[in-house]
């Protein structure tokens, strides 16, 4: 089986998360580790912490993949960027420890110019800085559909990230099925090729939450515009038989799609009927 839930905000805090997620029917969930503009986060209260992990416990949670912002750059051209979001970054993980062994994933960067090879290193660079040896949280790499200067377009790119980071054991990807597509990789057609390149480039088991989301435009077409599923490129057919496919059991699939809470809750509904199917 797999996890299934969608993004909810912290706003109310995390025992809050955790109610919400099991009114809307999932068994796991994504936030904002602060506001998309970046910016202050309110403190983490250890007993909320707590009474969002007993929820998760209770009502066997999938592993919670926390999403770092938007706003964290840990490769762009300009140095006060990279070493705010290298706080941002150092910030948000201390936090994690709070709520043990889930995921944290975040978007490798943009390189602004920079060139993919210099914004791998960077990224390397900062995950060395911030990851230490007995942190609870594995750190997801997000793949990336490839738009403007994006690095993570690509497995190889991804696997060279994490060949220079010394803590490797603490790395994982998150799989965006709309990135993946829009960056070239055909799961409509050919899932298996696509998930045997994954494994022989990165390896499956660093394969450890998935963001579940169709997509607006065609394969490769680098855009990154979520589409509700179904109603997009990528279709029903291609969607459930990666929710359903062997290599991705167990993982949390989080949705990230344009939807109100009741589009998120038939969403969630409709996943949970293909996998008890
Ligand atoms: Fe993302
Ligand atoms: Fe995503
Ligand atoms: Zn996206």
């Amino acid at each position: 089986m797999i996890y299934i839930g969608c993004h909810l905000s912290v706003t109310e805090g995390y025992e809050a998360m955790g109610k919400q997620m099991c009114s809307f029917g999932g068994n796991t969930f994504a936030w904002f580790t602060r506001n998309p503009r970046g910016g202050r986060t309110k403190a983490i209260i250890p007993e909320d912490a707590q009474a969002l992990m007993n929820i998760a416990n209770r009502e066997n949670f999938g592993k919670l993949v926390a999403h770092g912002s938007y706003t964290m750059n840990l490769c762009s051209s300009k140095p006060e960027t990279r070493a705010n979001g290298l706080e941002m970054l150092r910030a948000d993980l201390e936090k994690m420890e709070l709520l043990p062994d889930n995921l944290y994933n975040f978007h490798p960067g943009s390189h602004t110019g920079l060139g993919a090879e210099a914004g791998i290193e960077l990224i390397a660079q900062a995950l060395n800085q911030a990851l230490w040896s007995d942190m609870k949280t594995t750190v997801l790499l997000e793949t990336m559909a490839g738009k403007g200067s994006e690095v993570g377009k690509s497995f190889e790119e991804l696997r060279q990230i994490i060949d220079r980071v010394k803590c490797s054991d603490k790395l994982g990807i998150c799989f965006d099925t709309c990135h993946v597509w829009d960056s070239g990789y055909d799961i409509v057609n050919d899932l298996d090729g696509v998930l045997k390149q994954f494994d022989e480039i990165i390896g499956l088991e660093r394969l450890k939450a998935v963001h579940f989301n169709d997509s607006k435009n065609v394969c490769g077409s680098h855009k990154d515009r979520h589409e509700k599923l179904g109603a997009g490129q990528i279709g029903l057919d291609a969607l459930k038989r990666i929710a359903l496919h062997t290599a991705l059991q167990g993982r949390p699939f989080i949705l990230e799609t344009p939807n109100d809470d009741e589009g998120y809750i038939q969403e969630i509904a409709l996943v949970r009927e293909w996998i008890k199917e």
